[in-house]
Order: structure tokens, then C-alpha cells, then sequence
């Protein structure tokens, strides 16, 4: 099957739900990209700072480049000029220099948080009480040039779709529960970004309403 052929079958899939598809592209070279771009994608996630600051450069300037994956605080300057959402902010500290970065370039920078909620020890996030803390006392409030927009989560890498299920769940429950909430101004619960190439339709019955798929459109990687 065609990159375009993946796209038409997976838009038709979700199209009863409101969800954005992102087309997540890294490893994949910029001709590839541009096969999806011609398909109608405008969305494209990449994890690594150097591949996505590349790929911008190059390819058509209407694209919003989402970052999903494991930010380092010293990258954050190369982004901070053009990137449309980062979804993977798992620390605090993290958030303080996207803050600090995107006054320097004049911006607010979306963001969504990064719940952990996965069992997998080696999964990046924050906890839920440490979110709380963080609005409880001030510390997003401060961060006056990012936008937090929602929440993200990374289920379990496990062919069990209960405990897939459940995870997202426990996601979408938080969420809830912070709507309940009296937010600073720069805080809102609009999007939950979960679900990939194996879980996004279970993601979207559960709430989700952004996916981030890639193998699925651009076919198996090479390496992560
Ligand atoms: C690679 C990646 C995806 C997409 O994974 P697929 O299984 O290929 O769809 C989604 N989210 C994150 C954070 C990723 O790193």
C-alpha cells in the first residue's frame, strides 16, 4: 500500500471522531514527508530536535511541526522560533525554558503535558500530583509565554488492549478532573494527544483528540 492509500484508510477511520491526525515522520526522508504533505497532511511529529529543525528547513512552510519526543532543555532554543506544539513537556524545568526561550523569540509555545501513565519504568512524564503542585503553587502560572493546551500520554508497549485501555483511561480521567479545576490563565484541557499506529482507535474511543501515527502511514522504521 501507498503512503497516500495508509492515509485514505486511516483519515476514514477516524473520521467519525474529531481527532487530528499527525502524521509522525521521523527516520523517514523529506520526499516521504512531502508524499503525505501532497495527501492532504499538515501535521507532522518528529522526536529529535536536529531531524525536525532539518526537515523544516526544507519542506513547505504551512507544515506545524509537532515535537513528541524526550525534549533536553538545551535544544529547546533551536524550535522555539517555529514549533507548532510540543507535546512531550515531562518536567518542570523543561517547561521554565520553553518559557524562557519563547520570550526570547517574542512567542508563546503550545504545549501539552506529559503524563506518566504507562507500568514501563522507562517511560518520560509527569506525575499528576506533581501537576497539581505546580498549579497549586504558581509555578505554570509563571511561565506567562507557554500556552498549555492539554495533556499527553504514552500507554504501556504491550499487546494487552486492557491494560491499553485502561492507562488511557486514567488519562482522560485526570483530564477531566483539571477541567473541574480552577486553572491559571495559561492552562486549559482542550487536547489529549495519545494513541499510535497499534492503540489510535482504542485512543480515540477513550477520548483522544490528537494521534500521533507513524508506521502505520509510513511504514516499519529502521531504528526508533
Ligand atoms: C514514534 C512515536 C509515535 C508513533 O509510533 P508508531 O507506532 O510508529 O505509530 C508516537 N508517539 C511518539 C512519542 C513516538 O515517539
Amino acid at each position: 500500500m501507498s503512503i497516500k492509500d495508509n492515509l485514505e484508510k486511516i483519515k476514514k477511520s477516524i473520521a467519525h471522531s474529531n481527532c487530528l491526525l499527525i502524521a509522525v515522520s521521523k527516520t523517514k526522508p523529506n520526499e516521504v514527508l512531502l508524499e503525505a504533505y501532497e495527501a492532504g497532511i499538515r501535521d507532522f511529529g518528529e522526536n529529535k530536535v536536529q531531524e525536525l529543525t532539518a526537515k523544516a528547513e526544507e519542506l513547505p512552510k504551512d507544515i506545524r511541526w509537532h515535537m513528541i519526543g524526550h525534549l533536553q532543555r538545551n535544544k529547546v532554543k533551536y524550535i522555539a522560533p517555529f514549533v507548532y506544539l510540543i507535546h512531550s513537556v515531562d518536567s518542570l524545568k523543561l517547561l521554565q525554558e520553553i518559557d524562557k526561550q519563547a520570550e526570547k523569540v517574542n512567542r508563546k509555545i503550545k504545549v501539552l503535558l506529559q503524563v506518566y501513565i504507562a507500568k514501563e519504568e522507562s517511560k518520560f512524564g509527569l506525575d499528576e500530583s506533581e501537576i497539581l503542585e505546580a498549579i497549586q503553587n504558581g509555578d505554570i502560572a509563571n511561565c506567562k509565554h507557554v500556552e498549555i493546551m492539554g495533556l499527553m500520554g504514552m500507554a504501556t508497549n504491550t499487546d494487552n488492549e486492557a491494560t491499553i485501555r485502561a492507562e488511557f483511561k486514567s488519562l482522560k480521567n485526570f483530564a477531566e478532573s483539571l477541567k473541574e479545576k480552577s486553572l491559571p490563565d495559561n492552562m486549559r484541557i482542550e487536547e489529549i494527544s495519545m494513541g499510535m499506529s497499534g492503540d489510535y482507535l482504542l485512543a480515540i474511543e477513550e477520548g483522544s483528540t490528537m494521534v500521533r501515527v507513524g508506521s502505520a502511514i509510513f511504514g516499519a522504521r529502521n531504528y526508533q
